[in-house]
C-alpha cells in the first residue's frame, strides 16, 4: 500500500493551444475575434483596487440579476459560475448521481466524458447519426441524466427546438443539460421549454458570443428547484467562485445589446462566407450554425494539413479520434483572418497535388 493507491486518478481535459507566438492566427478555441463591448472599458478604468480587499459577493446577485433581466427569467433561476465549464461541472457534481449512466453522443464536448470519469459516474455514449445528428429515440432509455450541446461541438450541427423536447419529454425522470455554448450564432435556445420541463438546465457562457473567455464567465438558467441545488453544492465547495472584477465586467457587458448583435451577425456572415470558400478549395462539412466549421477535405489528409497551416502560423483543431480524424475545427475569425487562411490552404492543398 503507497500513498499512491489513494490518488484520485484522471486523464486530464486537453484544452486547445495558446501559443505563446505573435503574429499567429488562432483559430483553435472557437474565441470570439472582435473585443468585448467597449463600456467594460469604462469599469476597468473606474474600478477601485480597494474592493479587492474584500470578499465578493458570494451570491454574485449584480451578474445573477443582470442575465435574469437580460433572459426574462427570475434570478433565483439563475446560476453562474467560473467558465461554462465550472458551471457543468458543478451540474454534474450535484444532478448525476445515479447508479445508471448518463448519456451523451459520442462525437461532442470532450470534457464531458473526464467529467464523468473524476465525478466517478458510469456514462453511455450514444453514436450521432452519419450526418452527426442526434436521434431523439436513442435517448429515450433507461439513464442517470442526459446532456448533449445544441450546437453540437465539435461538429456545430444545430437540432431543432422539437428534437430537444422530444428528448426531454422522453426523460421526466432525468435532468437534462442543453449546452449552449454556441446559441447565439444562428440557433434557437431552448429557453421557451423551461416553463414546461422543471428538469431541463440550460447553460451558456460569455467565452464566445460575448468575447470575454479570458474573463471565465459561464451561467446556468432552469427551475428555481434546480438552481438550489447546484447553489447548495457550490457553497459546499467553494463559495466565492466569481471575483468582483469579473462581476462588474459580465454585468456590464449585458447592457449592450446592440453591440452583441453586431458583433454575431459578423461572424455569422463570415461564416456563411467560410462555407462558399471551404468548399470551393474542396472541403465538405456539416451545416454550421455556431462561430466554427467543421471540415473535411475530399483528397487532402486532415492531420498534413493542420500541421501545414501551423508552418503558417495558422492555429487549428484536430483531433486524432475515431469518426473525426480526417476534420479540422476551424474557428471563424474576421475576414482578414480567414482571407489568410484560404491563401495558405490554397498553397497547401496545391502542393499536395504536385508531390
Ligand atoms: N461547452 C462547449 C460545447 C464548449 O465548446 C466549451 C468551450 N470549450 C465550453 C462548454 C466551455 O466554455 P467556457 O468554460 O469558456 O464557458
Amino acid at each position: 500500500m503507497s500513498w499512491e493507491d489513494n490518488v484520485r486518478k484522471v486523464v486530464p481535459y486537453t484544452p486547445g493551444e495558446q501559443p505563446k507566438l505573435d503574429d499567429i492566427i488562432k483559430l483553435n478555441t472557437n474565441e470570439n475575434p472582435y473585443p468585448p463591448a467597449p463600456a467594460v472599458q469604462e469599469i476597468l478604468d473606474s474600478f477601485d483596487i480597494s474592493l479587492m480587499r474584500k470578499y465578493p459577493d458570494p451570491n454574485a446577485q449584480i451578474l445573477v440579476d443582470a442575465l435574469a433581466k437580460t433572459y426574462g427569467v427570475k434570478s433565483s433561476q439563475v446560476f453562474v459560475g467560473v467558465g461554462s465549464d465550472d458551471v457543468i461541472s458543478m451540474a454534474f457534481m450535484t444532478f448525476f448521481n445515479g447508479s445508471k449512466p448518463i448519456l451523451f453522443p459520442d462525437v461532442t464536448y470532450s470534457f464531458y466524458d473526464v467529467w464523468a470519469d473524476v465525478y466517478r459516474i458510469p456514462y453511455r455514449l450514444i453514436p450521432l447519426t452519419d450526418d452527426f445528428r442526434i436521434e431523439p429515440k436513442d435517448y429515450a432509455q433507461e439513464n442517470g441524466g442526459i446532456i448533449f450541446p445544441n450546437p453540437n461541438a465539435p461538429t456545430g450541427v444545430l437540432e431543432s427546438l422539437g428534437t430537444i423536447e422530444e428528448i426531454i419529454s422522453a426523460n421526466p425522470d432525468s435532468i437534462v443539460i442543453v449546452d449552449e455554448a454556441y446559441i447565439d450564432f444562428g440557433g434557437m435556445s431552448a429557453l421557451p421549454l423551461l416553463d414546461k420541463y422543471e428538469n431541463l438546465l440550460i447553460v451558456q457562457t460569455f467565452s464566445k458570443s460575448r468575447s470575454m473567455a479570458g474573463m471565465r464567465i459561464g451561467f446556468a438558467i432552469g427551475s428555481g428547484k434546480l438552481i438550489r441545488y447546484m447553489n447548495d453544492v457550490k457553497f459546499s465547495v467553494n463559495s466565492y467562485t466569481m471575483n468582483q472584477l469579473t462581476l462588474l465586467c459580465g454585468a456590464k457587458t449585458l447592457e449592450d445589446d446592440a453591440y452583441f448583435c453586431n458583433t454575431t451577425s459578423k461572424i455569422i456572415a463570415t461564416r456563411e462566407d467560410a462555407k462558399t470558400k471551404l468548399a470551393e478549395l474542396g472541403f465538405t462539412f456539416p451545416d454550421s450554425y455556431s462561430n466554427f466549421i467543421f471540415a473535411k477535405h475530399q483528397t487532402a489528409d486532415a492531420a498534413m494539413i493542420f500541421d501545414q497551416l501551423k508552418k503558417c502560423r495558422i492555429f487549428v483543431r484536430y483531433w486524432n479520434k475515431p469518426r473525426i480524424s480526417q476534420y479540422l475545427r476551424i474557428t471563424v475569425g474576421t475576414p482578414q483572418e480567414m482571407d489568410r487562411l484560404y491563401t495558405a490552404l490554397t498553397e497547401i492543398l496545391a502542393e499536395e497535388e504536385t508531390a
